[in-house]
């Protein structure tokens, strides 16, 4: 047992999952007591990998059924999860085994220890029970009658687990303690056969109880059809009806063990969730050519599997792989499934100010023009790429670039030359030169949308925009988008200001009002001090994995095991990237600043390819301590052209200008000396 303080509970941190609906995309991650282990594999089998761990979840006032995804059965085996220990939910998906709520447990973050349970909790589903029934009453009949039946199986199964309680108290809970009677025969009705999964053929000892399986539906008239929203990897059989959104070109892919071919489909259901599907090989041939853009199909007897959410852009946590074995049938477009459905942002300035850069946009906007076709080498695959840059301008009267790539960018200047309307799904926003789109292959463009699919009323906007203001020549809308990338383009000689134009102009006085929008200063300065002697070092420990959606810049902790921990990717490694960050004085002839420098521009400041890392295993782990001195002695008092940024920020309850180096450049004394001239002639 560990002396560490005891973790507080969440209070209804059990409710938060029971509640927890698929349809939202922020999931509770509470901390709660797990009261109960047990090993629930098929003795028919002495597989490994059919082990499955049976948990109960408690958060002190009431408890929940759970199972561990095999995925984290390690933390069983290797001690790491015991009775009555405490841990963080950090993943998680409710499945209905039985007409009873359970929690699957997909990731979990250990907190500590406890020698006792805590608290007296008692069946979540109980305290519900009131609250479920009337809120089903959307359902159709089948569905009314199913979730009766269940409700009244249930029923018994709690008395008796009362009477448990109350003839064993709360100690020395025999470990049959969860055991549930012997199953009686599954009702699986036709109406939900879709839907049953593997838990009625495997697991009945395990939950019991009265009751089939159900498919709760929203929509009611649908039952034949699993609702992409509740689909998950422990279900064997489902059918899903489905309009393909999205349809990716084939790609080969060759590594060790051989080489084939795929291609990706997103489909999107009347639940309004979209699932990316993969289809491989001999599945390409069979499929690629059947499965139309825009069309309708039914689709049963692919593999689930989570979601790689690194090229996956769909809603669903999940994704499908199809073989040959699929069965895949176009049926007839009754309209119910829309085109795309759209979570569009207010406009292209918001590209600023509430977009989450590396995160998606959708965006309506006319493509005011195309620019020339280029290549670029892709540092991968060593291939050349096509692309292209669009112009997409709105009634915001700002414009943005969007790449688009291959084909697409081929094919632009003809596609989009007479200044369509176009709408964009899931287009990548990255602070590339200041806000800039680009495409995956989630991305979807549709030209000329239909007011029924992206909103009448948001059409009718921007038409009248484009046709009033927006499409007269000496209309001038501002560029979110800068012409250089690496943080930004540097204004040239005349933009330039002196530091105290930070004060002198209140920069980042904006940002303290509602748009936050930050300031920037073009300076030339000298460094006169760079704050090294940060405890633990001028750096932070940074997520290990170079890939989306990390790109070794989230923090990462250590754990209890050594390893390094990130929230981001939720992924645990074995090493971290170290990167600079640290305080810096600049000053010119007018003033003094205080700025912050982030790991690439330390990177350029300090020189000979000198990392954060390097310096940690030299200087930190090693011995050469006055290698650490002379790097940023050699750095110090030395001038350059720097792009800041200026923002003001609360700190604790002050609210505080801060200025962020976001690009420099060493001083070319060349160009100055010229750059001076040409402005003093011009006085
Ligand atoms: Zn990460």
């Amino acid at each position: 047992m560990s002396n560490a303080p005891i973790p507080n509970l969440t209070p209804q941190g059990v409710t938060q999952l029971y509640n927890h609906s698929s349809d939202t995309n922020i999931k509770p991650t509470p901390t709660l007591q797990i009261i109960n282990i047990k090993k629930v594999s098929g003795s028919a089998s002495s597989n490994a990998n059919n082990e499955r761990y049976r948990v109960v979840l408690s958060d002190g006032q009431c408890y929940i059924q759970g199972m561990l995804a095999t995925q984290i059965n390690y933390m069983i085996t290797d001690g790491t999860l015991v009775e009555n220990c405490v841990v963080q939910v950090m993943d998680f998906i409710t499945n209905l085994v039985q007409g009873r709520t359970v929690v699957i447990l997909l990731n979990a973050r250990p907190k500590g220890k406890q020698g006792y349970k805590i608290g007296n909790p008692v069946d979540v589903s109980t305290a519900a029970t009131a609250a479920a029934s009337s809120s089903n009453k959307q359902g159709n009949s089948n569905y009314n009658n199913t979730t009766t039946n269940n409700n009244n199986g249930a029923k018994p199964m709690y008395n008796q687990q009362r009477q448990q309680y109350n003839n064993n108290g709360n100690n020395n809970r025999p470990n049959n303690m969860y055991a549930r009677p012997q199953a009686v025969a599954s009702n699986v009705s036709p109406q939900n056969r879709y839907a049953s999964n593997s838990y009625n053929n495997q697991n009945n000892n395990s939950f019991g109880g009265g009751g089939g399986t159900h498919t709760s539906n929203p929509h009611g008239n649908n039952t034949l059809y699993t609702p992409i929203s509740q689909l998950n990897i422990y279900m064997s059989k489902w059918t899903i009806r489905a309009r393909v959104t999205n349809k990716g070109p084939i790609k080969t892919w060759s590594n060790a063990k051989g080489e084939g071919r795929l291609f990706s489909l997103d489909l999107l259901d009347d639940s309004g969730t979209d699932i990316r599907a993969t289809f491989f090989k001999e599945a390409v041939d069979r499929f690629y050519d059947l499965m139309m853009l825009n069309h309708v199909y039914t689709i049963s007897g692919g593999k689930l599997k989570v979601a790689n959410m690194q090229w996956n852009t769909c809603k669903s946590g999940f994704e499908i792989t199809c073989d040959v074995n699929t069965e895949i049938h176009e049926v007839k477009d009754d309209g119910r499934i829309q085109r795309n459905v759209y979570e569009f942002i207010d406009d292209i300035a918001a590209l600023e100010t509430s977009c989450e850069v590396n995160g998606n946009a959708d965006l309506l906007a006319v493509v005011k023009s195309v620019g020339p076709v280029g290549t670029v080498t892709s540092k991968r695959t060593q291939q050349e790429l096509f692309k292209c840059d669009l112009t997409l301008v709105d009634q915001s009267n700002t414009s943005v670039n969007l790449t688009v790539w291959g084909e697409e960018a081929k094919t632009a200047a003809s596609k989009y030359d007479r200044t369509p309307i176009v709408a964009v799904k899931k287009v990548r926003v990255s602070d590339y030169g200041g806000r800039s789109l680009g495409t995956s292959s989630g991305t979807n463009i549709v030209l000329d949308p239909r007011g029924e699919d992206v909103g009448v009323q948001r059409l009718e906007t921007l038409k009248s925009w484009w046709r009033n203001q927006g499409s007269n020549v000496s209309h001038s809308v501002k560029s979110i988008s800068g012409s250089a990338g690496g943080g930004g383009r540097m204004v040239s000689f005349e933009d330039r200001k002196p530091i105290r134009a930070i004060k002198d102009e209140n920069m980042g006085g904006n940002s303290a009002s509602m748009d936050n929008k930050p300031d920037w200063l073009t300076v030339k300065a000298c460094f006169t001090f760079l704050k090294k002697d940060k405890e633990g070092g001028p750096w932070y420990t940074a997520c290990g994995n170079a890939d989306e959606p990390c790109k070794n810049r989230p923090k990462a902790t250590m754990t209890t095991e050594g390893t390094w921990h990130c929230d981001k990717c939720n992924r645990a490694m074995p090493n971290c990237v170290r990167r600079f960050i640290f305080s810096a004085c600049i000053t010119d002839d007018t003033s003094t600043s205080w700025v912050s420098i982030f790991n690439e521009q330390a990177e350029m400041l300090l020189g000979e390819g000198i990392t954060a890392d390097m310096l940690y295993e030299r200087c930190f782990e090693g011995s050469e301590q006055e290698m650490f001195e002379s790097v940023f002695n050699k750095a110090n008092f030395t001038d350059w052209v720097l792009k800041c940024r200026v923002k003001s920020e609360m700190v604790g309850d002050e609210q505080r200008v801060k200025t962020s180096v976001v690009n420099l450049m060493p001083v070319d004394y060349v160009q100055e000396s010229r750059d001076m001239l040409a402005a003093i002639n011009k006085m």
